[in-house]
């Protein structure tokens, strides 16, 4: 196992205070979000994890002291010979205050992380799954990504998107078998489960797996339902209108209850659900920093240097009056408030800024030059 030095993870001195190891935390862990980081997604899930293992460690009185003491040997002491995994977390609820309790959802379903996402990953480990044979029977959860212009995340809009939803299978009822009834699976007895004990380091470690005769529905194999194979439940491409909010930004979610995939098995399953991840498009005239809109203009070398009133046309539509200042130099912004993008779930607006572009005259005439000479000598 590699040396790690906590401190040095969270960026705060050894001497560090709770209150600035939860800030430090508090700062990477939105570094390393999902929606926001820009990296790759394995990256930001490896950073969060070694993020949160300090924090687990240093958040902890009793921890930290040992820590403090002996170093990186604690890791091992704190959480056993394979190193820290998510289940020794015990400080979700800090992510969740951080992020709300979307956080785990949206953060462990990432295809790159085998063993996160439907069956069994942090997120069920952390709140409740209980026992492995739970956490196989609900389904994974599904992302999607869904572009939407700018335009639309100012006004709003409704999208219709086209998903695959799981429903009872008509064949056999839901029941996943040919009878109606179940019958066990001889190998699993009806668990859909199979559990190994290994060794590994003195430790005795269960694990457990999906049962490879039944895969997982406890059922007979001789008594499957065919058209489902099992599970009791089919998939049906389903229509759905999403209600997408003004002012969403590029990384917002939208949960849509069971519309994930069905379950594996049919042990108490629920299908998974579905996150949309809105992405805003770039524009070609206005950019987007959090409420506030930019966008450039070109004033002549006149109207800069007398000032004037030039006609603005704003991201929807509107023509409205900027009062450009004598004197004003090129690349000021001009500020029109309120003409930005509307604030997410708030009646106000940010401001629009106009960066105006002076226009050098070009191709003066003689009679021009000789004028501008006049003007501007010894200026
Ligand atoms: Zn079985
Ligand atoms: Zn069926």
């Amino acid at each position: 196992m590699p040396k790690k030095d906590y401190y040095d993870i969270l960026g705060v001195s050894r001497d560090a205070t709770d209150k600035a190891i939860k800030k430090a935390y508090r700062k990477l862990a939105k570094q390393y979000h999902p929606d926001t980081y820009q990296g790759d997604k394995k990256e930001a899930e490896d950073k969060f994890k070694e993020i949160s293992e300090a924090y687990e460690v240093l958040i902890d009185t009793d921890k930290r002291t040992k820590y403090d003491q002996i170093g990186s040997r604690v890791a091992d002491d704190a959480f056993g010979p394979e190193g820290f995994d998510w289940s020794q977390f015990t400080h979700s609820q800090d992510v969740e205050d951080i992020f709300g309790s979307a956080i785990f959802d949206s953060f462990f379903r990432s295809p790159s992380s085998p063993g996160f996402g439907g069956s069994g990953g942090i997120f069920d480990t952390l709140y409740g799954g209980g026992e492995g044979i739970e956490r196989a029977a609900r389904g994974a959860d599904v992302q999607l990504r869904l572009d939407i212009t700018l335009e639309e995340a100012a006004r709003g809009i409704a999208k219709r998107i086209e998903v695959p939803m799981s429903r009872p299978c008509k064949a056999c009822g839901g029941s996943g078998t040919r009878s109606g009834k179940a019958t066990a699976c001889p190998q699993c007895r009806g668990t859909g489960q199979v559990r190994n004990v290994q060794s590994r380091g003195g430790t005795r470690v269960i694990t457990a797996a999906v049962c490879p005769q039944c895969k997982g529905t406890g059922r007979a194999t001789y008594d499957l339902c065919e058209a489902c194979g099992g599970t009791g439940t089919t998939s049906k491409r389903t229509k759905i209108e999403l209600k997408i909010k003004e002012g969403v930004a590029t990384g917002y979610e939208i949960k849509v209850p069971r519309a994930g995939r069905p379950p594996e098995s049919q042990l108490g399953g629920e299908p998974g659900n579905l996150y949309v991840v809105l992405n805003v498009l770039p524009h070609p005239i206005f950019e987007r920093q959090g409420d506030d809109l930019y966008m450039k203009t070109p004033i002549s070398f006149t109207q800069a240097a007398l000032g004037d009133d030039v006609m603005i046309t704003t991201l929807d539509g509107k023509h409205v009056k900027l009062k450009i200042p004598a004197e004003t130099q090129t690349n000021t912004k001009l500020r029109l408030r309120a003409l930005g993008m509307p604030k997410l779930g708030a009646v106000a607006h940010g401001d629009l800024y106009v960066e105006v572009l002076v226009q050098t005259p070009r191709n003066l005439t003689d009679k021009q030059k000789e004028l501008l000479q006049q003007l501007f000598a010894g200026a």
